[in-house]
């Protein structure tokens, strides 16, 4: 009986090693390297998956782009994530980034809203709310009827701007809620889908009836996964700034980063996926049993053309504003205005030329020196899409005019820069829900292609880390499969 029992443990266990080794040999191409694609590879990397990760640029992070130019570090893409995951600290010490990891000044929770030309700093407790002359007392005793206002029907096609107007009232969609999706999306709130772009505000409702209920609710929940809410997550970013992570990911990973190669088409083989794409001017093939596009929806539409015309289209319709991003450095003894805050968002109605602007020296180190002040500052998005059509000198003059007024500066800027993305953010606008479906249904027609990328499970940096987690999972289940 010993011998026997002895004998099936041993077949089980070489049944084992033999089944994982086949998952260990399947290959996996992940297609871009941004922080989505690259956080992807890393756990996948780190599991022992044979992966390959294809980028376009001789340099990885996508959006993330950190420069420094003239004594001033630049942000051009995402100037700070909030630590919402707990992957975000595994990764920093996994790749030694403990010394460069850097949270915000404690200054940074104050925010401003600009009304009447004045700066008002948004209201974060009861008292404040009280006497902030942000909102009119109209609009103030409005919120008292916010949790007895019922649910609506359909989250998905309808705005965030038709929700908080309902909800909250008119005054708080247009200095609150405005001037926040401008922050987070550059976007537009009547175009915005809800549920799609702010699912999280949507389930308040949802699950708890309203947002001033759902809130204490549902952070009772958070604590219990150890799960941080935007509000209350901390917000990092690195001394030689953002791109610090996505370019640490790819030392991890070595080799298997291959950058300055563009994925030029895909195609179904009998034994798997051709990705084909071009490096240095040379042709190159490379066969894969899981591909995952973590590319934007616009490059990934292309590509795609040739399995899914659907699809293609589907991706075709996301929508990507264009943002204009402006560094503009000063001598800090020319600036009136107090330097103790994150910076401004400017509502629609007060019909300025830029959607705001971050103090970015004020909230990490290492961005100017001591002496000098150094701002970013963003102009077009979902508001103002015309702007790729204005003439940059005359755009740049309205602009720093506008902000040499609010922040009440009496010099000229010391030192200016700019980055100018067509197509910045994807917009979860109604009617996403539609494409999110058919990713789904495409998903499951295509055994072994994933879609993913920001345009999937939300924008910010940390969403993006959070979505390569389950990513990363999906793809094991699959391999195992
Ligand atoms: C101006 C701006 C400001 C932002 N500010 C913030 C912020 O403050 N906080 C925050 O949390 N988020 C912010 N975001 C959002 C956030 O930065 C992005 O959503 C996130 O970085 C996207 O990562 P990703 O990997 O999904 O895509 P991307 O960063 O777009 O990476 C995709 C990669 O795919 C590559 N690629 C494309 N086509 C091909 C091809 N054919 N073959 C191979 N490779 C290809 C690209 O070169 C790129 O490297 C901002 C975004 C922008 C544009």
């Amino acid at each position: 009986m010993d011998t026997l029992s002895g004998k099936k443990t041993q077949q089980n266990i070489q049944e084992l090693y033999k089944f994982l080794q086949r998952s260990m040999n399947k290959k996996i191409v992940i297609l871009g390297a941004g922080i989505s694609g690259l956080t992807t590879a890393y756990l996948l990397n780190k599991k022992g998956y044979d992966i390959t990760v294809l980028e376009k640029k001789d340099e990885v992070g996508g959006t993330m782009e950190s420069v420094f130019e003239n004594g001033y570090l630049f942000d051009r893409g995402p100037n700070s994530g909030l630590e919402t995951t707990p992957l975000i600290s595994q990764l920093v010490e996994e790749l030694g980034l403990q010394n460069e990891i850097v949270y915000a000044n404690k200054i940074g929770n104050k925010r401003y809203i600009l009304r009447d030309n004045q700066l008002h700093a948004m209201p974060m407790s009861p008292p404040a709310f009280i006497k902030t002359k942000l909102f009119s007392t109209g609009a103030k005793l409005r919120l008292f009827a916010e949790p007895i206002i019922g649910k609506s029907d359909d989250g998905y096609y309808q705005s965030i701007a038709d929700f908080v107007k309902r909800r909250l009232g008119k005054e708080f969609l247009d200095y609150a809620i405005n001037p926040f999706v401008a922050g987070v999306y550059a976007g537009n709130p009547e175009e915005l889908s809800v549920k799609s772009a702010f699912p999280k505000l949507y389930a308040l409702e949802e699950k708890y009836g309203g947002l001033i209920v759902g809130s204490f609710k549902s952070m009772k929940e958070r604590r219990k996964r150890a799960e941080k809410s935007k509000q209350s997550a901390q917000m990092f970013s690195f001394l030689n700034g953002m791109q610090v992570l996505p370019k640490a990911i790819a030392k991890n990973l070595g080799k298997k980063v291959i950058k300055s190669a563009e994925v030029k088409s895909i195609s179904k083989e009998i034994s798997g996926y051709k990705i084909s794409y071009s490096k240095n001017g040379k042709d190159e093939d490379l066969m894969c049993d899981v591909l995952l596009s973590a590319i934007p929806a616009y490059y990934a539409s292309e590509l795609f053309k040739s399995i899914d015309e659907n699809l293609s289209k589907h991706l075709e319709q996301i929508y990507y504003p264009p943002v204009l991003v402006l560094l503009l450095a000063y001598e800090k003894t020319a600036i009136k205005q107090p330097l103790d805050g994150f910076g401004f968002l400017i509502p629609a109605k007060e019909k300025k030329s830029f959607l705001g602007a971050i103090w970015s020296s004020i909230l990490f180190p290492n961005r100017s020196d001591e002496s000098k002040a150094m701002f970013t500052i963003f102009v077009g998005g979902a508001r103002n899409p015309e702007i790729g059509n204005i003439d940059k000198e005359i755009l740049f003059r309205k602009v720093r005019n506008e902000f040499e007024e609010i922040m009440g500066i009496s010099s000229e800027p010391i030192f200016t820069s700019y980055r100018y993305w067509s197509k910045s953010i994807p917009q979860y606008n109604i009617g996403y829900i539609e494409h999110e479906k058919y990713f789904e249904e495409f998903e499951k027609r295509n055994p072994g292609i994933i879609i993913g990328g920001n345009y999937r499970g939300g924008i910010s940096v940390g969403d993006c880390i959070k979505n390569a987690e389950l990513v990363s999972q999906r793809i094991i289940q699959q391999i195992n499969n």
